[in-house]
């Protein structure tokens, strides 16, 4: 079985323990591969090798680190088939989808080669004529890069991007459950010749290496992917240390469907956004809020289309949705399907394991639709991360909004509607990171991504992301007397 290795100064590198780890296929329990399972010293060599290649990489200039980001992006791109394949074994989604992260995460690469050299500072204006004030933005030092298996490849891509871009030093580490995919694409990245240490991919777990990345005095910046209680965690940690912080965490996105929305459009964009990657997105449509004039509508339309849906391994090309990531993952929506039907919810559709010999060994679970939903409910209130689309009614705009707001986490929210002011009234009003309206997907790689309250700290994606890899500093220049 191929044994995928770290990667630590420049060398694939096997763990000081020689342990390693199976990595198995959710769509029917089999080994995929092996990866070189680090601990703690491993992580300790990654980040001291980071440590030492700070400094020469800080003093490249832009262009040369863009030209290095933009060769890795080419790379990626000549290995897009080879990483895609393994993104669907291990992790299960459909291999179409599994093509578009891949080729999405070089462009991350193709695009932070650009905005690292739009790295503008500003000259403030002096309160003497005989001092003159800069303001510059400098790389900020080690990069740590926690991420988890949903999106392994793009996470940690829209991380490491900035970060390489910014004059920051690496040490990134994958989803323990998810990490070839990720590994592939780093090696592909690292072939375009960065120096020894200024990219580096450790393996384990989070509560060791994770644990040493977040703990260790090197790490200036942890920018982590993931579970709010782990983020929380994390935070605590980092404090200690006053490190700077990126934290994408979980979300509970509303999706508001208005009197005068386009139905067959709306139910459309729902079904996607609920359903695709078995409902194990971060912006994934978690609660549906329907306006009574078109509910019933909305629902047989949302049944109709999901009905079309096809179910299987992820290599086949005719599959829509794979199976989930894990059982534990399968379980949890289980049990919350089950707290909504004992308070009264009913399930429209799915519900329940698709049957059948080739569904036997794999996580799968039918896509569910879920009616008369309220918040006593747990599938409202936290994040299931599975297949489920819960609809509740409102009668009025302004309880729509309550609704929506009605929760800790704050990633994404979606508006149906045909009118701009009832359109710009719910997106200046909901309290997310990105609305959506009457599309169902708000990320872009030039506008920031990331959530109001547990959802998260700070921003990824465009020039924001670079910033946060950066430190600012003021520069006053005394003048000497006048000419
Ligand atoms: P986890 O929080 O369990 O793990 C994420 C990463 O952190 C993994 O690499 C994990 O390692 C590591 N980790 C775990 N514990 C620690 C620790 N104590 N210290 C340092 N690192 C640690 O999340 P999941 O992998 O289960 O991912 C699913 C979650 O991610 C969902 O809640 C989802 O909403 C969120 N997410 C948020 C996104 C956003 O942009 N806001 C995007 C995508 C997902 P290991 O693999 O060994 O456990």
């Amino acid at each position: 079985m191929t044994c995928f290795k770290m990667l630590i100064d420049g060398q694939a590198a096997e763990s000081l323990s020689g342990k390693t780890a199976v990595i198995y296929n959710p769509v029917n329990q089999e080994p995929v591969a092996e990866v070189s399972l680090g601990g703690r010293e491993d992580a300790t060599l990654a980040l001291e090798a980071a440590e030492r290649a700070f400094p020469g990489w800080a003093e490249t200039s832009p262009w040369e680190r863009g030209k290095l980001l933009s060769r890795g992006a080419d790379l990626v791109r000549e290995r897009a088939e080879e990483i895609a394949r393994l993104l669907t074994m291990e992790q299960g989604k459909p291999l179409r989808y599994a093509r578009r992260e891949i080729v999405g995460s070089a462009e991350a690469l193709d695009y932070y080669a650009e905005e690292g050299k739009r790295n503008f500072g500003e000259i403030v204006p002096s309160s003497s004529r005989k001092a003159r004030s800069l303001v510059i933005r400098q790389p900020l030092g080690v990069a740590a890069v926690i991420s988890p298996w949903n999106y392994p490849v793009d996470l940690l891509a829209w991380k490491l991007a900035p970060a390489l871009a910014a004059g920051c030093t690496v040490v990134a580490k994958p989803s323990s459950r998810a990490p070839l995919a990720a590994n592939a694409f780093a090696e592909a990245v690292a072939e375009a010749g960065f120096p020894p240490g200024v990219l580096n991919l450790v393996h384990g777990s989070g509560r060791e290496v994770g644990r040493e990345l977040v703990e260790s005095p090197i790490s200036r910046k942890v920018s982590f992917t993931g579970e709010t209680a782990t983020g929380k965690e994390i935070g605590e940690k980092a404090a200690r240390f006053v490190k700077r912080l990126s934290l994408e965490l979980g979300g509970s996105s509303p999706f508001l469907v208005c009197e005068d929305a386009r139905i067959g459009e709306a139910a459309e964009a729902c079904m996607y956004r609920a359903f695709s990657n078995m409902g194990q997105i971060c912006i994934s449509v978690n609660r549906i809020y329907v306006h009574d004039a078109v509910a019933e509508e909305f629902a047989d339309e949302l049944v109709k289309k999901t009905g079309t849906l096809r179910i299987g391994d992820g290599l086949d090309p005719e599959v829509d949705l794979g199976p989930m990531f894990s059982e534990a993952q399968r379980q949890k929506t289980k049990d919350h399907i089950s707290d909504a039907t004992k308070k009264g919810a009913e399930i429209l559709y799915g519900g329940l394991e698709p049957e059948g010999e080739k569904y036997s060994r794999g996580f799968f679970f039918l896509p569910t639709i879920l009616d008369k939903m309220d918040h006593s409910m747990r599938m409202m209130r936290e994040e299931t991360f599975g297949p489920v689309a819960p609809m509740m009614r409102f009668s009025t705009n302004q309880e729509a909004l309550k609704l929506a707001n009605d929760s800790r986490y704050g990633l994404a929210a979606y508006v149906f509607t045909e009118d701009m002011t009832t359109a710009l009234r719910f997106a200046e009003r909901l309290e997310a990171g990105s609305v959506g309206i009457n599309l169902n997907n708000p990320i872009v790689p030039q506008a920031p991504f990331g959530g109001w309250k547990e959802s998260g700290l700070s921003r990824e994606r465009s020039r924001s992301a670079l910033y946060d890899y950066m430190e600012t500093k003021h520069i006053r220049i005394g003048l000497r007397e006048e000419i």
